[in-house]
């Protein structure tokens, strides 16, 4: 593509990283599945290509596109979302260092810190995202980098986040985001300073509930070293994963869009409902983070959580039961709209007790919107209510 700087994220997310032409001029870029390519005299062997070594055509053309629509020099495809956040911290962190962590986590990034730090030597302390006056006192002299979540899951917060990175680079932090539950059409976290963005692509850029993956974005240097760490612990984007990531990634503009819509809406006649007692959605006016989203993000995103005024479990399970179009699943960002307990799924791993303090109950539900007819979901949910 051309003079990407031209377009915006709905033509980026369609021509991005296209050759033109296309190899054997096809439109479409192909699926490199070979391994292993023939080697020019005089190949430096970081220029090799070879798929463990994050190299070849179709890994370069993912690259470049998912680069172009991050708004970095340079991005990195990964076999998983955990596979990036690891990674990254591989990257950063030595023995010795130190780790500051945003306090509301996905479990999984949650369960890697406090379970494997003290095996690798590193330190941690977690953070309000939303008390930047409380970071420094945090901060020890091995401090390296800083990692926060866009919007949290399950608990919809949006915490900080220029003053995250402003804080960084006083101090002299890598600033790392978990971009997952915005996407690049809500907020491009490069485009306000972060250091490293990652997603797990498994979900909104992927799209379709059919790929495991995950991305790095940043500055061509700091890509370098983690795509070191990544080349060396091995953990690449098989090809055929690749090419259905590049592919869902051409309707990600029109998915989250959607998704954003039916999110509000969903969120909006929820919040009314006598039977229900608390919707945690940024886009509401009631949210605590509403007026800072709304300054940062372009949209509130597509997942929502909330609880049943009921308060038990049984009562949940009876409207997760009761709903005929979200699936009752763990994960997220697919076209299908989605529905889970994160205390039974996303957050079995977190203690019950530091479930409790952050606000994880566990009656909570959480929502990952699909792209079905606006109406047809609020009614799904209108008349779920109606029967529970
Ligand atoms: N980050 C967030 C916010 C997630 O929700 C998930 C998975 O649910 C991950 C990271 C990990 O991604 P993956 O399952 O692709 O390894």
């Amino acid at each position: 593509m051309r003079n990407p700087d031209d377009f915006r994220i709905d033509t980026l997310a369609v021509h991005a990283g296209e050759r033109d032409p296309g190899p054997e001029g096809s439109v479409v870029f192909p699926i490199f599945q070979g391994t292993v390519y023939t080697l020019e005299p005089g190949t430096d062997y970081h220029d090799i290509k070879y798929h463990r070594l994050n190299s070849t055509p179709s890994q370069t053309y993912l690259h470049d596109k998912l680069a172009l629509l991050e708004g970095t020099e340079a991005a990195l495809a990964t076999a998983s979302g955990m596979a990036a956040v690891t990674t990254i911290l591989h990257s950063l962190l030595r023995t010795g260092d130190h780790l500051l962590v945003g306090d509301v986590l996905y479990g999984g990034t949650f369960d890697f810190v406090t379970q494997f730090a003290d095996d690798l030597g590193w330190t941690y302390t977690f953070v309000d995202p939303h008390a930047p006056e409380t970071w420094d006192a945090a901060r020890t002299d091995r401090t390296k980098a800083i990692l926060v979540e866009t919007i949290t899951n399950p608990l919809m917060r949006v915490g900080r986040l220029r003053a995250v990175v402003a804080f960084a680079r006083e101090h002299g932090l890598t600033s790392v985001i978990d971009n997952t539950f915005a996407s690049p059409v809500n907020l491009r976290p490069a485009g306000i300073g972060f250091d490293l963005v990652f997603n797990s692509a498994t979900k909104y850029l992927n799209g379709h509930s059919d790929v495991v993956a995950g991305t790095v974005a940043g500055s061509t240097a700091m890509i370098e070293k983690v795509r070191h760490k990544l080349n060396l612990y091995g953990g690449s984007l098989d090809p055929h994963a690749g090419y259905l990531l590049a592919r869902g990634l051409k309707t990600l503009a029109l998915r989250v869009r959607a998704q954003n819509a039916n999110a509000l809406a969903v969120a909006t006649f929820l919040s009314d409902h006598p039977k229900v007692a608390e919707v945690n959605y940024a886009g509401l006016p009631g949210h605590p983070d509403h007026d800072y989203a709304t300054d940062l993000l372009s949209g509130f995103g597509g997942m929502i959580s909330f609880r049943l005024a009921d308060g038990t479990v049984a009562a949940a399970e009876a409207l997760l039961a009761a709903l005929r179009l979200p699936a009752s699943a763990p994960s997220l960002g697919g076209v299908e709209s989605l529905i889970t307990r994160p205390a039974i799924t996303s957050h079995a791993g977190m203690p019950a007790d530091e479930r409790a303090r952050l606000g994880i109950t566990e009656d909570l539900i959480r929502l990952s919107c699909g792209i079905e007819d606006t109406d047809d979901l609020v009614t799904d949910f209108a008349t779920a209510l109606d029967k529970i």
